[in-house]
């Protein structure tokens, strides 16, 4: 149907990047990029009516997106040179869309298939992607690549876990090169911060920023993170808790978590410039301190399985990717006694008011009643009472 657009509006239209990437390797794939010569803002509008989708444009860049159907489609412009080749059309045609995709990171990423009816479904790989899918490598396009964008250092670590690939050995030499040169110092930190999200979302994400540490990139990235053998356990356990967290608690920032395990031993100055560079929140700082002070002997009163009401008392401020912080010192038992914590606190509710220990008990308000009912709730966390014997509880205060 893109295609069809394309033809109605007389613009040329590619899918191009992760979409044809993953085509080929037979991975389904939920977004896509198109490529739009001469206008993509003109194909957007036209397609964004045909299919009643939201349309957002950023008319700066000449790009736009689509949302249908709880689908993305983004749309790009390559913009045709003319004083390249003026008079032979297919010549241009090819030139353009041939230099869109030598902007682009790596081999695999830079095909295109035509959508347009003629001549739809012809697959366009200039330098070799199809090959380098087939060896299984992760290759760049020219020797600048790192150095035009560093973050592409961080791309290829994620392609490469991901698929499985091996990063070309030129294309390791230059990324190596560029490390060592400190062009990941150079970028802003919200483009690192950026591709290090995506590294985290990946479920290979521990085996990723082990890769990234033998590249010597997460300290190059993190200045006082020093990767070793017991920060890569906390890693994996942190990864073993992180999908019961995030059902627990509907969602976790698996960014800042891993940043707690990252940033744990970091100075206050150390800690503020890496804060400033990747924009950390306050929130995430304040936790961080606490979560220092609290771990050992937080993580002992697991291990020892204190009442979960002693756990309770010390936890109150503790956010859902701080738990996921002290589960990367736990065990799977641990982790399995943490659980059963998190899960009564979510459960266990009062069926008693503070109103109600006024009007039945006679109390006045005050801070007292608070306490009364911190304490009943504690009884309930430890299984000592239920909603039935709430109110006697209090009489025996
Ligand atoms: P994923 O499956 O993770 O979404 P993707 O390949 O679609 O992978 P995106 O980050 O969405 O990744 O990028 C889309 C496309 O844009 C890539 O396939 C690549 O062609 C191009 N691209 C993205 N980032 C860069 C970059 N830093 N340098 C060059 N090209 C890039």
């Amino acid at each position: 149907t893109f295609g069809q657009f394309g033809d109605e509006v007389g613009l040329n239209v590619y899918v191009v990047g992760g979409f044809v990437r993953d085509l080929l390797m037979d991975n389904p794939s939920f977004d896509i990029d198109l490529v739009v010569e001469r206008d993509g803002l003109k194909f957007a509008e036209h397609a964004a009516e045909k299919l009643k989708a939201t349309l957002v444009k950023h008319d700066k860049f000449l790009t736009a997106s689509l949302f249908f159907n709880g689908r993305r489609v983004d749309v790009a412009t390559a913009r045709i040179e003319y004083y390249e080749a003026p008079t032979e059309l297919p010549q241009v045609e090819i030139s353009t869309i041939r230099k869109d995709l030598y902007r682009r990171d790596f081999t695999i990423n830079a095909m295109a298939i035509k959508l347009n009816h003629k001549d739809f479904g012809l697959l366009l790989d200039f330098f070799g992607g199809q090959e380098d899918i087939q060896n299984k490598k992760i290759r760049c396009l020219h020797t600048l690549s790192f150095i035009e964008d560093p973050t592409r250092i961080l791309r290829a670590v994620r392609f490469e876990v991901r698929f499985d690939f091996t990063i070309e050995e030129e294309t390791e030499r230059l990324m190596r090169e560029a490390i060592h040169q400190g062009y990941l110092e150079k970028v802003s930190g919200q483009r690192i911060r950026q591709e290090f999200e995506k590294i985290v979302q990946e479920i290979k994400a521990v085996k990723a920023i082990k890769r990234l540490a033998e590249f010597d990139a997460i300290k190059r990235t993190f200045p006082g993170t020093f990767y070793t053998a017991t920060m890569e356990e906390k890693l994996r356990a942190l990864f073993d808790f992180l999908p019961w967290a995030e059902k627990h608690f509907g969602q976790v920032d698996r960014f800042y978590s891993v940043m707690f395990v990252l940033l744990e031993y970091h100075n206050e100055q150390l800690l503020n410039e890496i804060k400033e560079r990747y924009g950390l929140s306050l929130k995430f700082l304040q936790q961080l301190k606490l979560l220092k002070k609290m771990i050992i002997p937080l993580s002992q009163m697991i291990k020892l399985r204190m009442n979960f009401s002693d756990i309770y008392k010390v936890t109150h401020d503790i956010s859902p990717e701080g738990f996921c912080y002290i589960a990367s010192y736990l065990e799977p038992d641990d982790q399995e006694y943490l659980k059963q914590f998190l899960e009564r606190v979510s459960t266990v509710k009062l069926t008693i008011s503070g109103k109600d220990l006024i009007d039945k008990f006679g109390l006045k308000p005050s801070k007292k009643l608070g306490e009364i009912l911190e304490s009943i709730y504690c009884a309930k966390l430890d299984g000592l009472i239920d909603d039935s014997n709430e109110l006697e509880y209090v009489k025996s205060l």
